[in-house]
Parts: C-alpha cells; sequence; structure tokens
C-alpha cells in the first residue's frame, strides 16, 4: 500500500465529463490499496475570469476580498469530484482548506506555513479519499488566502509532504515536462527525467506546468514528483534530484528546456539622480507592496548626467507598481516613466552551462540572425534570459530550441 497525492489541473477539471474521467483514475488508484487524498483546480478558465471581474470592480482591489472571490473556482471542483466519486460508490469527502486546515500567511500570493495531517489520517484510518481544493489556506485570521496562479501544484505538494505521502502525482493536460512548451514548439522533446534544480529554474521563468514553489518544496523535502497525463495512459515525467541522473555527462545536452513568459511588464524609469541611494528610493516602495522585481538593468550615466533603470514586474503587479512609484516620485527623483506590457522573457536553462561558456553568447548570436532585437538580460549559474518584443516569443523559441540541439531527431 502506498500513500499518494493525485493532483489534476483546470483543463483536466473542466466539466463533469471531464470530472467523471478523473473520478475513475482515483477510483484505479485506490482499488490498488493506495489511500489517496486528490487535490484540484478550478475548472480551467475559471480563475481568469474571476481575476478579470475583481479587476473590472477595481483596479487597485484590496488582495483579501480578491482571495475570497478567487478561491471559489476550487470550491466548486472539489465538491464535484466528491459527489461523482460517492456516485460510484466510493468514500470520498471534501475537505476546504479552513477544515484541515491549511495554515497560511499573507493574501494573492500567500506562503504555507503548516498543514494539519489529522482529519487527512482519519479519513484514511476509515479507508476514505479525501478531495481538497487546491490553492487556498486559511490565514490566522480566519481568512481565506490563494497561494498564487497555478498555486494547486503547490497544495499538492505541501500535502505529500505533511501526510507523509510516497509520492505527488500531478496529472495534466500534457503528458510531462518537455523540452519546451509543446503547445508552441512541435518539435519539442519529452524529458523521462529532469533535475530538481533545472525544473525549478524552468518554471521560474514560466514554464508553468508546475508552479515554481511547488518544485522548491518537492526539492527540500525530497518528495518524489511526477508529471503526467490526465487524458492519456502513458508514461510521464519524474522530477529527481540531481545524483539519480549518472548518464548525464554522456546523453545530456548543455541546454534541458527553454521557457516564456508573457506575464511580465517592462518599466523604464528615466532622468534618474547620480548618487547612491536612488535605487534603494525605488525598489524599498515595491518591496513593502509585495511587488516582485525580476529582471533589472541600469545604464551608467555619462559624467554629470542622469541615468536610467529598467526592471521587470509581473504584469498583475502592474497597476500596484505605477502607483507606488507616483507616490514616491518626488523622493525618488525621476522625470519620465514608461511601461510596457508587449514584451516576453525568453530564457535557456541547463545545468550543463556551468562547465560550457558561451551559452549567452551563442543565444544573443541566433537572435541577432533573426534581427530580434534584446531589452534586457539577466543571467544565473544555469539560466540566460532576455527580454524581447512579444510579437516574436514564438519565434524566438522556435529557433533557440532548434539551434541548442532539442528538437525531436524524427521532426520534420
Ligand atoms: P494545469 O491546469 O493542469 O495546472 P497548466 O496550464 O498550469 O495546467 O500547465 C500545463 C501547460 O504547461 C501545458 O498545457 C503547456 O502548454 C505548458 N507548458 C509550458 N512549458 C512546458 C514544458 N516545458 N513542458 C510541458 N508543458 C509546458
Ligand atoms: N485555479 C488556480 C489558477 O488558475 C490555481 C491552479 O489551477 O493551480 O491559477
Ligand atoms: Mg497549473
Amino acid at each position: 500500500m502506498a500513500r499518494i497525492v493525485m493532483k489534476f489541473g483546470g483543463t483536466s477539471m473542466a466539466g463533469i465529463e471531464r470530472i467523471r474521467h478523473v473520478a475513475g483514475l482515483v477510483k484505479r488508484e485506490a482499488e490498488r490499496g493506495n489511500q489517496v487524498a486528490v487535490v484540484v483546480s478550478a475548472m480551467a478558465g475559471e480563475t481568469d475570469r474571476l481575476v478579470q471581474l475583481c479587476r473590472e470592480a477595481a483596479s487597485l482591489y484590496d488582495p483579501r476580498e480578491y482571495d475570497v472571490v478567487v478561491a471559489s473556482g476550487e470550491q466548486v471542483t472539489s465538491g464535484l469530484l466528491a459527489i461523482t466519486l460517492q456516485g460510484m460508490g466510493l468514500n470520498a469527502r471534501s475537505y476546504m482548506g479552513w477544515q484541515l486546515p491549511i495554515r497560511a500567511s499573507g493574501h494573492a500570493a500567500a506562503l504555507i506555513d503548516h498543514i494539519e495531517a489529522e482529519v487527512l489520517e482519519r479519513a484514511f484510518a476509515a479507508g476514505g479519499i479525501a478531495v481538497i481544493p487546491g490553492f487556498q489556506g486559511v490565514t490566522e485570521l480566519g481568512d481565506v488566502a490563494t497561494l498564487g496562479r497555478g498555486g494547486s501544484d503547490t497544495s499538492a505538494v505541501a500535502l505529500a509532504v505533511a501526510m507523509k505521502a510516497d509520492r505527488c502525482d500531478i496529472y495534466t493536460d500534457v503528458d510531462g515536462v518537455y523540452t519546451t512548451d509543446p503547445r508552441i514548439v512541435p518539435k519539442a522533446r519529452k524529458l523521462a527525467r529532469i533535475t530538481y534544480e533545472e525544473m525549478l529554474e524552468l518554471a521560474s521563468v514560466g514554464a508553468k506546468v508546475l508552479q515554481t514553489r511547488s518544485v522548491g518544496l518537492a526539492m527540500r523535502y525530497n518528495m518524489p514528483l511526477q508529471v503526467l497525463s490526465s487524458f492519456e495512459d502513458v508514461p510521464g515525467t519524474m522530477i529527481v534530484a540531481d545524483d539519480a541522473i549518472e548518464d548525464r555527462d554522456m546523453e545530456r545536452n548543455l541546454i534541458t528546456g527553454i521557457a516564456y513568459d508573457k506575464n511580465e511588464a517592462m518599466i523604464t524609469l528615466f532622468g534618474l539622480p547620480d548618487e547612491s541611494g536612488t535605487v534603494a528610493k525605488i525598489f524599498g516602495p515595491l518591496a513593502e507592496a509585495g511587488i516582485n522585481v525580476d529582471v533589472i538593468v541600469q545604464s551608467s550615466p555619462i559624467e554629470g548626467q542622469r541615468s536610467a533603470l529598467t526592471f521587470t514586474v509581473p504584469k498583475a503587479s502592474l497597476d500596484h507598481c505605477l502607483d507606488a512609484l507616483a507616490r514616491h516620485k518626488a523622493e525618488i527623483g525621476y522625470d519620465e516613466i514608461i511601461h510596457y506590457t508587449d514584451v516576453v522573457k525568453v530564457s535557456v536553462v541547463g545545468v550543463g552551462m556551468r562547465s560550457n561558456p558561451g551559452v549567452a553568447a551563442k543565444m544573443f548570436q541566433v537572435l541577432a540572425e533573426r534581427r530580434i532585437n534584446i531589452f534586457a538580460i539577466s543571467t544565473s549559474e544555469i539560466k540566460v534570459s532576455v527580454i524581447i518584443d512579444m510579437d516574436y516569443a514564438e519565434l524566438a523559441v522556435r529557433v533557440l530550441h532548434t539551434a541548442f540541439g532539442l528538437d525531436q531527431e524524427d521532426a520534420a
């Protein structure tokens, strides 16, 4: 007997017919004698719809109330799956975040502090299947909190850790992790295995197949994680520790994958005073507003002139960011502010980069050959990211995928 968390994403839960299919997969796992907790997402498109309603209600909405609204999608699907399982004769029950409880701090991108496993233990002891809405927790004050977009993955891994599960299976609408998004590059290759570290980096630069935090959590607790399809019964991708890949040197590519992120906005502040403390005055208020800043580029001023600073923030934080900067304009002392939303961040990722120089140079060369202009660059030990015009997103990913030798061999 094994203890398993099965997580189903939005497309897998989109409608009663899909939910019935999911119930069949859960039933199969339970009939193998396993103890199963199921974590579900809202139906595909539902969270987007709820977020849009909040925006329409007020552009600078209160995050507490946003959570009240957006958490509702998962409540619906968890109840529906429990009803469907019961209809199949199984002993299933849904448990909301506050009922376990899943304790969390903050709003809109809340962090999980602790999950009580006692309720689940009792359910398992009685031979039951627990269905839990992903994406939600409860704060110290008893308010509903949500974990950021894609957060059901993190709910699933956190739950797997709390109940000491043998593995956490993430069922989605693709049959594994690919070298890049298979929806935009048909030549993308499925990876049988990928390390936690590489998956973490790929997810953090936009490969939304897993929420970044879920991978970090799995890595920290060494929780076996698997990505597989809820549509097709084929092997998925295992996410494993670095030392589990023995044939790394002989068989692996320099680059593991390429990701893109269309959810960033770029902001440039012109006419900044060339003196110490200016950058701190800009990012201090943004940190206070809970805004994550990503790529940062500062132009060095010519003697005696003022400088410019460019950075990116999630599009969802743009209004809050512009508001914070406007409120601190006098203190920061900039002349002008411009923002762009038609940009994309394209990143190449691979641990092989550590020992092989020249990845960035090759990336810039490949983009230059296609006359794709680079607005900003950022790098880490195993990643190079560039910000470019949104119109070139697909083209850039495709040409880089080919240039780094990632295309499927038998692809046309
Ligand atoms: P779910 O609703 O199941 O959580 P998501 O839409 O969040 O599903 O994530 C699955 C999607 O991730 C796929 O449909 C695919 O388009 C996208 N994706 C992006 N990068 C990758 C990648 N490297 N491998 C697989 N899928 C990817
Ligand atoms: N429903 C939430 C979202 O769309 C959480 C999730 O699906 O992981 O972001
Ligand atoms: Mg997801």
